[in-house]
């Protein structure tokens, strides 16, 4: 039996945050390094505020899948990430 590792501590970027009409915050992820598209998700102010304090993606884009938070860890997309795996990151043995 393994412990996943995938609640390690990570640096994440929130790009271009701006205010919406809700008063919450959009922010942009990454550019994908291997295809540059961004994506721009929706945020809560106190989770704005948490980002700031240092807060793990993990805390901050609870409200999101691991793929959308890998867009502000790495910027790597889903499509992008698959095709990746089949290639390497395999480095549980
Ligand atoms: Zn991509």
């Amino acid at each position: 039996m393994s412990i996943p590792t995938k609640e390690r501590m990570v640096m994440f970027t929130l790009n271009n945050i701006t205010k919406n009409e809700e008063l919450n915050y959009l922010v942009t992820s990454l550019p994908c390094p291997a295809c540059k598209s961004m994506e721009t998700i929706e945020i809560t102010p106190d989770k704005l505020y948490a980002y700031n304090q240092g807060a793990m993606a993990q805390d901050v884009l609870s409200g999101y899948d691991a793929g959308t938070r890998e867009r502000f860890i790495s910027g790597m997309c889903n499509d992008c990430f698959c095709t990746m795996n089949n290639f390497a990151m395999f480095d549980d043995e």
